[in-house]
């Protein structure tokens, strides 16, 4: 495991208690049985201490966003996970807790904790609290993206072009296959308090969710099998012509990973290290899924890990502010209530049936998350209300969303990794886009045709 101390980090000075019943792996970020760096280092600290290792996810509905749409793919990725483990002779508890209490209650028995690493603040602040409050080492393995945030850079990356060579120089160093250990003592009999249910819905029934956000399981149903189902697609069919196509909203050669990755049930590392044994490393193509996947996706962590207002209008770079605010009073033609935009009833046919594909299946397209986001600015009183509501409706109905890539990509569309262009009213020198820019390059009525009623 050459790469694996980068990855590590100790987030508490306390000693082991070797006479602990077991080592636990509190999972969080990176919910998969295979190519996971945090699991891993806790089966080899087990086998170290000769005790079993315990994976305990704590499914809590205290989450801020928590809804019917999202925690129904995520348990039916956690169901298939009791399975996979089994396999690998270790005992995963689902339990009905909250991180932190769950978390504290496991250490009193343990030898130490290992925990995934998270970007953002709520899971961050998880993490401390935990390290301040057990007895017990707690260590925190990064096993989210490719290469470490911090080895990459110790500071807010302005652009995609400042930590573009950073990540590469260090990519043939990380993109090495996670080897995966056996238990030496199995702790599948292991008794524990935990929940057991047969079905997705028996867990579903247990939690005080917002039920209004129906799922989409027809569309994209969770779990790892189903991300390998994706990823075969992608390399077989796909692929070859994802830098022509990708950005064409009517076309389908997005890889549809982005839920999976979201929830951990699949890693990017995965996915890479299995598309080169199809493709090479210089195809165009390759480099085109890198650039999104490795370096605008481990851009949109170090945002999120090195600027605390990632998910504020206030976190915008000064120059985007500034320019935002000079235009304030210039006369917005539209202005829609967030009741108006949530159901799609806008005057733009574009617009509506991107939000149509979002309430539908759960993901829009690329390329019309942009527009979508920059229409947001031109239809509200004030660019901060804009933020607000984009983050909300993203959060709230992206299969993908409360992800730092969500965060970024908003931010983005305010100027953060973008730089000023020309002077126009409402934006000022943010970028802008329109609806006959997607009418020159897409056949865009298509589209509308796809997503025209929910
Ligand atoms: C306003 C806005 C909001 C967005 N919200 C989210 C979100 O909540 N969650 C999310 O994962 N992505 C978000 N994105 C980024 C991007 O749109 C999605 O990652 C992509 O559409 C996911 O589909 P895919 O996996 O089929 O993409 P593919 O093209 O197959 O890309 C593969 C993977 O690369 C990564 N990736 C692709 N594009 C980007 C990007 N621009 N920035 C960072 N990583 C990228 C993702 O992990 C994605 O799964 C947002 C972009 C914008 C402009």
């Amino acid at each position: 495991m050459t790469t694996m101390t980068e990855r590590i980090k100790k987030l508490n000075d306390k000693p082991f208690n070797d006479s602990g019943k077991y080592v636990a792996y509190v999972m969080e970020a990176s919910q998969r049985a295979y190519f996971n760096h945090a699991l891993e280092f806790a089966i080899s600290l087990a086998n170290e201490k000769q005790k079993p290792l315990i994976v305990i996810f704590n499914l809590t509905d205290k989450f801020k966003h928590s809804n019917l749409r999202y925690y129904t793919f995520m348990i039916e990725g956690l169901v298939k996970l009791k399975k996979a483990f089994e396999e690998r002779r270790i005992k995963f508890v689902i339990q009905k807790s909250d991180y932190v209490s769950g978390s504290i209650k496991l250490s009193s028995n343990s030898v130490a904790l290992v925990t995934d690493k998270n970007y953002l603040k709520t899971q961050r602040a998880w993490r401390k609290k935990v390290s301040e409050q057990i007895d017990v080492p707690l260590f925190e393995v990064e096993s989210d993206v490719i290469v470490p945030i911090e080895i990459v850079s110790n500071k807010k990356e302005p652009y995609a072009m400042t930590i573009r060579p950073k990540i590469l120089n260090l990519l043939n160093q990380f993109l090495q296959p996670v080897e995966h250990q056996e238990l030496k003592i199995s702790s599948n009999d292991f008794e524990f308090d935990e929940l057991n249910f047969k079905s997705v819905s028996e867990y579903l029934q247990i939690l005080n969710i917002d039920k209004s956000v129906k799922p989409v399981s027809e569309y994209y149903a969770g779990g790892f099998d189903n991300a390998e189902k994706f990823l075969k697609i992608f390399i077989e069919k796909k692929l070859s012509s994802y830098k022509e196509f990708r950005s064409d909203p009517t076309k389908d050669f997005q890889s549809e990973l982005s839920p999976y990755i979201h929830f951990g049930q699949i890693s990017t590392l995965q996915i890479i290290l299995e598309i080169l044994k199809h493709y090479d490393l210089k195809d165009q193509n390759v480099q085109t899924f890198i650039n999104e996947a490795v370096v605008w996706r481990e851009l949109a962590r170090n945002f999120c890990y090195y600027n605390p207002l990632y998910n504020e209008y206030e976190g915008i770079p000064d120059w985007a502010k500034q320019t935002l605010e000079e235009h304030l009073n210039d006369k917005r033609e539209y202005i829609y209530s967030l009741d108006e935009l949530e159901f799609a009833k806008t005057h733009d046919p574009y617009w509506n049936a991107a939000q149509i594909q979002l309430l539908k299946t759960g993901k829009m397209h690329n390329y019309m998350r942009m527009y979508w986001s920059k229409k947001l600015i031109e239809w509200t009183k004030e660019p901060k209300t804009a933020f607000d509501y984009a983050c909300y409706l993203n959060d709230k109905y992206e299969l993908d969303g409360r992800d730092p890539n969500g965060y970024a990509g908003i931010s983005w569309c305010f100027g953060t990794h973008d730089r000023p262009w020309f002077e126009r009213p409402i934006f000022g020198k943010i970028r802008y886009m329109n609806d006959k820019g997607l009418e020159r390059k897409f056949d865009i009525k298509k589209y509308v045709e796809k997503y025209s009623s929910l």
